[in-house]
């Protein structure tokens, strides 16, 4: 059976280097080309003997994601579409800026968690992508923004700086392979990035939390969403498991090895739900003890959703309200608008396990896509 090497973090490609009775220094020098010079054919790489490539041809191959559709945003917001196998299909996009260029990927095709603002749990839980699938999304962006050490075009907003885990899926509900791809992005053979320009997002998976900080311990952010249980209970279901009781002194004890010294909550702006003022204020006595920011999301809305979009001098008022207590907060912009790649959005037509409409909703989503160019 061919293995597939971008499931492999430096460890795990170590070993199967091992395993054939090769040094690790080969197993650093394949990680670089794969993964510095986005190399997947092995008679590139052209410092490894051409007994080992042989060998290497034999038995492994460098298989990223297949992109089907890659749309690009009047604001420079480019989305990515990976075929992912069996008419699943997840998505990442790029938000470039003037001082960073941040990749929104993909955990799981779908997500089991259920939240009644967001479309991606609306479709569903379809399974969890593999470490491939995942740093794959990273590989492939790379390759179309030609941001490869060498590519034709290393201006500042082609590069690739900063990655949240954001897009579609819980993060850590994919936990083993999530700290895997992780891994991969913050070595320095091959992504390099810094833990603190790697953030997960999660809605709140206590125990999975106290995981991330003890493996592999990178930028935080949680999705509050409410001031107390019962609206909390209501948004995000999680929460009767693990409730607010048990995830603020999650997030404290995240901070004792994380990378930063904050907590970022994220708090989708929901009309009338969950943005009145008294909310701020409970907010604010909520997170008393967890050094945080906040940062406000303004819904997106999606076909069939049962939520408006909060106005935006509700936001700022809101915003007021935290910061006059001294909390950083910002809102988010909303971007990528015109190609459905606005948080929440996200691969609008993935196969729902229990419908199997996905290859023609597949279809019909990139048609859409097309239209948007
Ligand atoms: N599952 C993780 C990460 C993916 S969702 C999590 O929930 O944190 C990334 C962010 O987008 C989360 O904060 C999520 O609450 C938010 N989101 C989901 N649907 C949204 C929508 N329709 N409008 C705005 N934000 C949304
Ligand atoms: Fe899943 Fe996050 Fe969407 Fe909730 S908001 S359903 S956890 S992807």
């Amino acid at each position: 059976m061919t293995i597939n090497l971008l499931d492999l973090d430096a460890a795990s490609l170590t070993a199967f280097f091992a395993g054939h009775g090769e040094k690790p220094f080969r197993a650093r020098q394949v990680l670089r080309w794969m993964h510095r010079f986005g190399e997947s054919d092995f008679d590139a790489m052209t410092d490894i003997a051409r007994s080992l490539r042989e060998k290497l041809k034999a038995v492994a191959a460098v298989l990223p994601p297949k992109v089907v559709a890659d749309a690009l945003s009047d604001d420079g917001t480019r989305k990515f579409l990976f075929d992912v196998g069996a008419g699943n299909a997840v998505e990442a996009v790029f938000i470039p800026e003037d001082d960073r260029g941040t990749l929104c990927i993909s955990t799981q095709a779908g997500c089991a968690l259920d939240c009644s603002f967001c479309s991606t749990g609306k479709q569903g839980f379809n399974r969890n992508l593999t470490v491939a699938e995942i740093i794959g999304q990273l590989w492939q962006a790379r390759h179309a923004l030609d941001a490869y050490p060498g590519g034709a075009d290393m201006r500042v907003e082609r590069v690739i700086s900063n990655v949240v885990l954001m897009g579609m899926g819980e993060p850590l509900a994919n936990l083993d392979n999530t700290v895997l791809a992780l891994r991969l992005m913050l070595d320095d053979n091959a992504y390099g990035l810094s833990r603190r320009r790697v953030t997960v997002s999660t809605s709140g998976l206590v125990p999975a939390m106290d995981r991330l900080r003890d493996e592999c311990p990178v930028a935080l952010a949680v999705s509050l969403h409410a001031p107390n249980d019962g609206l909390r209970n209501e948004l995000v279901p999680i929460n009767r498991k693990y409730p607010l009781r048990e995830l603020m002194p999650a997030c404290q004890r995240y901070l004792e090895k994380a990378p930063r010294d904050f907590v970022t909550f994220e708090y989708v702006m929901l009309d009338g739900v969950n943005d009145a003022d008294a909310q701020a204020r409970e907010l604010l006595s909520l997170t008393r003890d967890v050094p945080c920011k906040f940062n406000l999301i303004p819904f997106n809305p999606f076909p069939g959703s049962p939520y408006r979009r909060s106005p935006a001098l509700r936001i700022r008022r809101f915003a007021e309200i935290l910061m006059a207590a001294g909390v950083v907060t910002t809102t988010r912009k909303t971007r990528g608008d015109d190609i459905d790649a606005a948080c929440g959005q996200l691969a609008g037509q993935v196969l729902d396990r229990t419908q199997r409409t996905g290859r023609r909703s597949i279809t019909l989503h990139l048609d859409r896509q097309e239209a948007c160019r």
